[in-house]
């Protein structure tokens, strides 16, 4: 049990007190709030875009999901259940999803699955 000056102390704001709901960390301390921004800033309209790629001087296929408006955490969890549908590596990277391979439509019905709105983009 921690002791409050009770005078001649600094003096708490009632902000300093609070835990966010969603980390349990302080206030102060809680990222969510710029995590979200940074989803929402690069979800640009909330439907995420399927795209594929051809990556690299090997020129191999790779399938790109981009726009989908999640938290890095979040997004990494879902890029991991993506590879194990599709049975294929890839990378959860700066807001961008990547499966080896050509699995455009494999991976827009899996989001749509879970929720997400998600569609075919380019090649
Ligand atoms: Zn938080």
């Amino acid at each position: 049990m921690r002791k409050q000056p009770t005078s001649g102390g600094l003096v708490y704001s009632t902000d300093s007190g609070r835990t966010c709901p969603a980390c349990r960390q302080a206030q102060a301390d809680c990222r969510c709030k710029a995590l979200a921004a940074a989803a929402t800033r690069a979800a640009g309209d909330g439907i995420a875009r399927v795209t594929r790629e051809k990556q690299g001087r090997g020129g191999k296929t790779v399938t790109v999901v981009r726009g989908l408006p999640l938290a890095a955490e979040a997004l990494a969890d879902l890029g991991k259940r993506l590879r194990n549908a599709c049975g294929a590596g890839g990378t959860a990277k700066d807001g961008v999803l990547e499966v080896q391979g050509d699995h455009a439509d494999r991976v827009v019905a899996l989001l749509l699955a879970e929720g997400h709105k998600a569609k075919r983009a380019g090649g």
